[in-house]
């Protein structure tokens, strides 16, 4: 790994020096040759196990904890900061540099009452999700590896250790604005110093001056508005989109108990301690917008908030364009683009309706979200009946929404061409809560990490067909349905 620290010589005040702690007997659980190319990295060997375990330093890594605040569930907490994630500083790559993270490497003084460490399944389920993200185009934070060890470590009972290594193109998040608006009073300095180094760092095309804080904040809320619109054409929901865990990139960004849907359910909750559904999957894209609100009553020291309200303003047709996008292409409508913004507004609307119907059905007959948006795509589409009829409660509705759909979609040169085309948007595999579960409960009973290789591998080609492993594409069996996760990690 070769570093740069900009953020470390740039931003003196915005961190805390501090030195992981290592874990013993580490051993790598999971390697991700993807993530490594882009920090320039091969393959694994024991100098990087050694300092990725926090057991020997990183040449030229700085080690330090971020701070920022944060609404948790709703409400301000002034500090929280980095309590068990330590940067090592952007590695250099061939497409850009990447911020290194231990996550679990021990406490920081941000760790408060915590152990600064993650237990081995919050780690696996990180590791897992971060390539299965990318590997299905939804934008996100990556990992390089995801490392085991014997340390104890308390949470209801005792668990193992283990550290995600975190790769980010940057870590600042919206928490870590409002830490410069209201926690460090008095400092609009900061906040400026913040988003000069942000725009520097990650906008290079806009300048640090009126205009481009004005453009910066219009693209935050877009970038943010894709991101969501990522999620809910895949059916992901995060389950703690507290603004601390809310990147400025846009990418998808600190994973908790995350789920893929399998019935589809707009009100589904994957978190444990969300007894209100605050995150609930249909919840996520008025979150963002109040997430975005957020950030924006941060920054009102420094942009104007007419500027601020005119890019809010941009966040759900963003959002809607960009769903229904993607949608378009799963479901085969063929792009709909027109010059004129008011018809292609009509257009996006008429498409979403049709999307929203489809939904509906499938929620109404509890119908598994992927493997329907799977099926459909298999469709011989001049044909009367789909094969997702007879998985219908609703034989007759579904039969008109069928009519609608085939004629929206039209004439089809090549059927095969055509389904060919729905498998690279339709994933046949998804990453399932009891999937993980499965890979994390042979590691803790056996030590045996060859399900985790083998969901990594099956993940990171999620569209193939892979036969071989078509049980796993499965819904879950009776013990993995609507798997809800604790926060406890
Ligand atoms: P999260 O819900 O993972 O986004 O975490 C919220 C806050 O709690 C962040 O500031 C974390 O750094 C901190 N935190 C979570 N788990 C621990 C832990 N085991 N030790 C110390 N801090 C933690
Ligand atoms: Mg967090």
């Amino acid at each position: 790994m070769r570093f740069k620290q900009d953020f470390f010589e740039q931003l003196d005040g915005f961190y805390s020096q501090v030195y992981p702690q290592g874990i013993q007997n580490p051993q790598w659980l999971g390697w991700s040759d993807d993530a490594a190319k882009l920090i320039g990295l091969g393959k694994p060997n024991n100098d990087l196990l050694m300092q990725l375990s926090a057991n020997a330093a990183a040449p030229g890594a700085s080690y330090y904890a971020q701070v920022y605040s944060g609404h948790q569930f709703g409400g301000y907490t002034p500090r929280l900061g980095d309590g068990r994630s330590i940067i090592l500083g952007e590695a250099i790559g061939p497409n850009g540099a990447w911020d290194v993270a231990l996550k679990g490497g021990g406490p920081t003084p941000y760790s408060r009452q915590g152990d600064g460490r993650a237990v081995m399944r919050s780690a696996v389920r990180e590791f897992l999700v971060s390539e299965a993200l990318a590997a299905l185009s939804v934008p996100t934070t990556r990992a390089l590896a995801v490392i085991g060890s014997d340390l104890p470590v308390w949470r209801e009972s005792q668990e193992t250790a283990a550290i995600t290594v975190r790769l980010a193109k940057s870590h600042i998040r919206f928490g870590h604005f409002e830490y410069f608006c209201y926690s460090e009073r008095g400092a609009p300095d900061k906040l400026t110093q913040l988003l000069n180094f942000t725009i520097a760092q990650h906008f290079p095309h806009l300048t640090a001056d009126a205009a481009g804080y004005k453009q910066w904040f219009v693209e935050v809320v877009q970038s943010t508005a894709k991101m969501i619109a990522h999620w809910q054409a895949v059916g992901f929901a995060h389950g703690v989109m507290n603004t601390d865990n809310m990147s400025i990139l846009g990418d998808t960004f600190d994973f908790g108990p995350f789920a893929f849907l399998d019935t589809f359910n707009e009100s589904f909750i994957c978190n444990h301690s969300d007894h209100e559904g605050r995150y609930a999957f249909g919840q996520q894209p008025g979150v963002g917008l109040w997430n975005l609100k957020r950030l924006a009553q941060a920054l009102t020291p420094i942009i104007p908030s007419d500027d601020l309200i005119a890019a809010l303003n941009t966040y759900q047709p963003s959002l809607v364009s960009e769903y229904v996008n993607l949608m378009r292409a799963k479901l085969g409508f063929g792009a709909a683009s027109c010059q004129d913004r008011e018809t292609q507004a009509e257009l996006d609307k008429q498409d979403l309706q049709l999307i929203s119907q489809f939904t509906v059905l499938l929620e109404n007959s509890q119908l598994d979200y992927s493997n329907s948006l799977r099926k459909m795509g298999q469709i011989d589409i001049s044909s009367q009946h789909s094969p997702l009829r007879d998985d219908m409660l609703n034989v007759s509705e579904f039969d008109s929404w069928y009519q609608a759909y085939q004629a929206r979609v039209g004439n089809v040169a090549d059927v095969t061409v055509w389904q060919q085309q729905r498998n690279q948007h339709n994933p046949k595999y998804v990453l399932r809560n009891y999937l993980a579960q499965e890979a994390i409960i042979d590691i803790e009973e056996k030590g045996d990490n060859s399900k985790l290789l083998q969901l990594q591998q099956l993940l990171t080609r999620p569209f193939d067909e892979q036969p071989q492993m078509n049980d796993l594409a499965k819904r879950p069996p009776d013990w993995g349905q609507g798997l809800i996760m604790s926060c406890s990690s």
